[in-house]
């Protein structure tokens, strides 16, 4: 398997710990890691292998909103009628007029407009890091600028710089945001395997059932990671693995050691360790 993802419709379950355990595991089994953290929003990915401050900027996002110009609209009205956003609206006669904060830079309006008046202007949404952490694990970050709305753009802009470094990873590893929003559907397009994390919970369960939709209409194969496994009532995960198809493929029990490392914010540093405790996980 060359591509799978970490993710998970509830916030706080453990994603990024989980994608970076998973990480070590395979470093240890010899294998060269492509670590993309697609949680552009809030990315922390880097803080949890001892990165404090972002470093290595590789390349900006950018997206494109729609641009009139005035004396080319005849007023038609068809690029606002065509924006499923919302985005234009034309006061009475007038030529239409943009409110960025709708705008999802879907390209509609400039492909529509029968006069060619409406042109493309770029505007920088994001930027990529890549940071080399040790012998076989590399890390590439998105990550946003504060207040963009649509992020979706810079999580495909991700994948994109990833294409041209897949083929020297034995593996790429995506830990996507949280949640089931088009950012998370972005970075789950083409994995060839998720594994949804959640807890014990009704919260857990609930949003389990969110994600694990999403991933069917995305045909993803997925399989569950119960963080946390030995708190709460784990049938309510079962009942929504049964319902869905899915299955509990990895149970990690509450450990204090690895809360400490946590909230430490040093797993690398205590990367061995962390190793130990895998093999003690019950997983398929
Ligand atoms: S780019 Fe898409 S969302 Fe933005 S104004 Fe045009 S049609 Fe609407
Ligand atoms: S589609 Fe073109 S010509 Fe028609 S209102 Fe929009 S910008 Fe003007």
């Amino acid at each position: 398997m060359k591509e799978i993802a970490v993710t998970g419709g509830k916030g706080g379950t453990g994603k990024s710990t989980v994608a970076i355990m998973f990480a070590f595991k395979q470093i240890e089994l010899g294998k060269k890691v492509l670590l993309v953290d697609c949680d552009v929003e809030c990315p922390n990915d880097h803080i949890l292998l001892g990165i404090n401050e972002l470093k290595n900027p590789v390349s900006k996002t950018t997206t494109f909103y729609p641009v009139i110009d005035d004396d080319k609209c005849t007023k038609c009205g068809l690029c606002v009628r065509s924006c499923r956003s919302s985005a234009l609206f034309q006061p009475g006669d007038s030529v239409p007029v943009l409110n960025k904060d709708l705008c999802s830079s879907c390209g509609v309006c400039w492909n529509v407009c029968p006069s060619n008046a409406i042109s493309k202007e770029e505007v920088v949404n994001g930027e990529i890091f890549r940071n080399d952490i040790l012998d076989g694990l590399t890390l590439v970050t998105g990550r946003s600028i504060p207040g963009v709305r649509e992020t979706s753009p810079v999580v495909e802009q991700v994948r994109d710089y990833i294409d041209g470094l897949k083929s020297s990873f034995d593996l790429v590893v995506i830990d996507t945001a949280a949640g089931a929003h088009c950012t998370v559907m972005r970075a789950l397009e083409d994995v060839e395997k998720a594994y949804s994390v959640t807890e014990p919970t009704p919260l857990g369960a609930h949003d389990l059932s969110v994600i694990l939709r999403v991933l069917k209409v995305l045909k993803v194969p997925s399989d569950i990671v119960l963080n946390r496994s030995d708190i709460g009532n784990k049938a309510l995960i079962d009942e929504v693995a049964r319902k869905h198809g899915s299955n509990v493929c990895c149970e990690i029990p509450y450990d204090d050691d690895l809360a400490r490392f946590y909230s430490e914010g040093n797993f690398l540093e205590h990367r061995l360790s962390i190793s130990k405790l895998l093999k003690l996980y019950k997983s398929q």
